[in-house]
């Protein structure tokens, strides 16, 4: 079974940190990956480059065996689409369960992400939800729900895609947006970042003047 949670990760915080790290205690990965997006679709480009962004991702993970960062997103040039992702992460894996892992956020809006129905069948659904606002779903996702939800990880396990199931998870009230500008205005990150990242971030000079921008 392999996890993937993909995101802009500028730069990688504690709070995806801890969605990786307890899914991975919690559920019978084989693997998980860490994706950065290169060009994403729905938001500004990213403030820091791709090469610092994964660079960060591999200092956070490093003692972490079942993480891994995977890099074909950023390594494409086009725009970065999940349904073609999915689809070159299927080739790679044939039968194998892959699990795309969204927060509650990501799910309500599943529906303007391109080609968004291919997805299921594609891969799991496996929803997180993040503190804050709860968005009600809409009808088309409340539908969606209704057809793939299922209760068990051994579903997961067992089929290649087509489930969506909920995992509770305490999650920290963190976002890329907080720290970078935290950082514009240098103000202390410890405790939101790992310690060799913020490391990082201050030998290359990065978000420093990041303020405005979000
Ligand atoms: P930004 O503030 O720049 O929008 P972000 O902190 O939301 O960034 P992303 O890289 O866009 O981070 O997020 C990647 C994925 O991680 C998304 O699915 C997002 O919902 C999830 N995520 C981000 N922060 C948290 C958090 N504190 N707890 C749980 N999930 C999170």
């Amino acid at each position: 079974m392999i996890g993937i949670f993909g995101g802009t990760f500028d730069p990688v915080h504690n709070g995806h940190l801890r969605v990786a790290q307890a899914l991975s205690a919690a559920l019978p990965f084989d693997e998980l990956r860490l994706l950065p997006c290169g060009k994403p679709v729905h938001r500004a480009p990213p403030h820091a480059s791709a090469e610092d962004r994964i660079a960060m991702l591999q200092l956070a993970i490093a003692g972490s065996p079942s993480l891994l960062v995977d890099e074909r997103e950023v390594s494409g040039n086009g725009p970065s689409y999940m349904v073609d992702t999915l689809a070159s992460l299927r080739e790679e894996a044939g039968n194998a369960s892959l699990v795309l892992i969204v927060g509650w956020d990501a799910f309500t809006g599943l529906p303007t992400w391109h080609r968004w129905r291919q997805l299921i069948e594609l891969a799991h659904l496996l929803v997180v939800q993040r503190p804050g606002n709860m968005v009600l779903p809409c009808s088309d996702v409340k539908a969606l729900l209704q057809q793939h939800r299922v209760d068990n990880v051994i579903e997961l396990k067992q089929r290649a895609a087509g489930c969506i199931l909920f995992q509770p998870l305490e999650l920290l009230d963190l976002s890329s947006t907080q720290v970078r500008a935290r950082l514009a205005a240098q103000e202390d990150v410890s405790g939101m970042l790992p310690t060799a990242v913020s490391t990082y971030i201050k030998e290359q000079h990065l978000y420093l003047s990041e303020i405005g921008k979000s």
